[in-house]
């Protein structure tokens, strides 16, 4: 009988092995951690959303890289909702068209029916880091020894570098890199905008509501909230790919994206004095303080420009947050590496899936999504290749 060995028990390797239960083949799951899936567990804790409903091309446009976009198009967001329901999961769409399980189900649970649909076929061996790989065995250490396993297929689905707790490390890339397969600097993304300090003023805590960010073809409404260092939420996260492309990154904030320039520039104009104008825009103590304190006196008593700074403000921001705090990272092998499927060119029959392959996209139920997708590609092909 065959032995596919997959190593990384997170949403890319459980959907791997998802592929694999009708073949005629063992299947282990290994993983360094006591648990599987632990940085699953952790994405559920702000807000469970584990697709988007989306159009599919909508859909797909949320992704940075074409190799990702083809697997999304071979396991789509409806796709992954299918997946769900054999698993029990009902789910629903909230407000802003995220996909969130029904009956307020927590992650554990979720994560809980996937290994139950897993275990009567699945073994998973967890506590055992792998360490190295060749055309037919892994190498890995278990209980302070190193042993070889043998296998017909190996799925390296070994996760990014954000959250090392969680057991995505990132150790994985020195073996890549001894073998002369070629990644992409590992950089943060969905993370956090670090502003220079005079942009922090006594800001810590507030939120500068309903505005919009926009960076080259990146764009997002929402609130951000303003922290020790910078700026966190939605719409920071989302321009991040834009931003990481820049040698002086700087992004434009629509501080009333609700209303039309012309309609902006109409209440300043009408109002007693710039000030007052502001406060009849109901801007918000954030947007204030940052006009009054970046806005030449000029451009504060010209109402035509005002207006057109506040549709377009200017930030220029520090950096990001380190790694190991963000919620992903781009960065991973490069899919110059990889066939569509995922099958490492230089070693055949060894696969990569999930967020340790170099693609992007923001958080909201994306990431889970490329992640699936990819062990879906992976999984899928390994079966095709056992029957022919
Ligand atoms: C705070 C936070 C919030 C998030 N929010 C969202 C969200 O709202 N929506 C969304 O879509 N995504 C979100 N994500 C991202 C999502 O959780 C990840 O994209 C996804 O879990 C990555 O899946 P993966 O299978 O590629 O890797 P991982 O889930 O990272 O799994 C990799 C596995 O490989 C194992 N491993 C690594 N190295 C070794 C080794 N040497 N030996 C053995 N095992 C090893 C690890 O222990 C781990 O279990 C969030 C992430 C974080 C941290």
């Amino acid at each position: 009988m065959k032995r596919v060995v997959i190593i990384g028990g997170g949403p890319a390797g459980l959907m791997a092995a998802a592929q694999l239960l009708k073949s005629d083949c063992e299947i282990l799951i290994l993983d360094q951690k006591a648990s599987v899936g632990r940085k699953f567990l952790v994405a559920g804790d702000g807000g469970f959303n584990l697709t988007h409903s989306e159009t599919p091309s909508e859909f797909r446009d949320k992704y940075d890289s074409d190799w990702i976009k083809q697997t999304i198009r071979q396991f789509s967001n409806k796709d992954f909702i299918r997946f769900l329901k054999l698993l029990g999961i009902e789910t629903k769409i909230g407000s802003s068209g995220k996909i969130f399980p029904e009956d307020e189900l927590k992650p554990i649970q979720v994560l809980n029916a996937w290994k139950e649909y897993l275990e009567p076929k699945v073994q998973f061996v967890l506590n055992a880091r792998f360490l190295n790989f060749d055309e037919k065995q892994v190498e890995i250490e278990r209980e302070g020894k190193t042993e070889k396993i043998d296998f017909d297929y190996l799925v390296l689905a070994l996760g990014g570098k954000s959250w090392p707790v969680t057991g995505s490390d990132g150790a994985w890339t020195t073996v890549f890199e001894q073998k002369g397969i070629a990644l992409n600097p590992f950089e943060a993304s969905n993370s956090g905008l670090v502003l220079y300090e005079n942009w922090l003023g006594d800001l810590e805590g507030k939120i500068l509501k309903n505005i919009r960010t926009s960076c080259g073809n990146q764009s997002c409404s929402g609130d951000l909230v303003c922290t020790s260092y910078g700026l966190e939420g939605k719409p920071a996260y989302a321009i991040n790919g834009a931003l990481r492309k820049m040698e002086k990154p700087v992004f434009k904030v629509d501080l009333k994206p609700q209303m039309a320039l012309e309609k902006v520039f109409e209440v300043l104009k009408k109002a007693k004095n710039p000030s007052q104008g502001l406060k009849e825009l109901k801007l918000g103590e954030v947007a204030v303080f940052w006009i009054k304190n970046f806005v030449s006196k000029e451009r504060f008593l010209n109402p035509k420009e005002l207006a057109k700074v506040i549709k377009e403000f200017p930030i220029g921001i520090k950096g990001f947050r380190p790694i190991d705090e963000v919620i992903s990272c781009a960065g991973g092998v490069a899919d110059t590496e990889i066939s569509e499927f995922g099958e490492l060119h230089q070693f055949p029959n060894v696969f990569v899936a999930g967020e340790m392959i170099d693609w992007d996209a923001p958080t909201g139920g994306y990431l889970i999504q490329g992640c699936v997708s990819s062990g879906y590609v992976a999984g899928k092909r390994i079966s095709k290749q056992m029957i022919n």
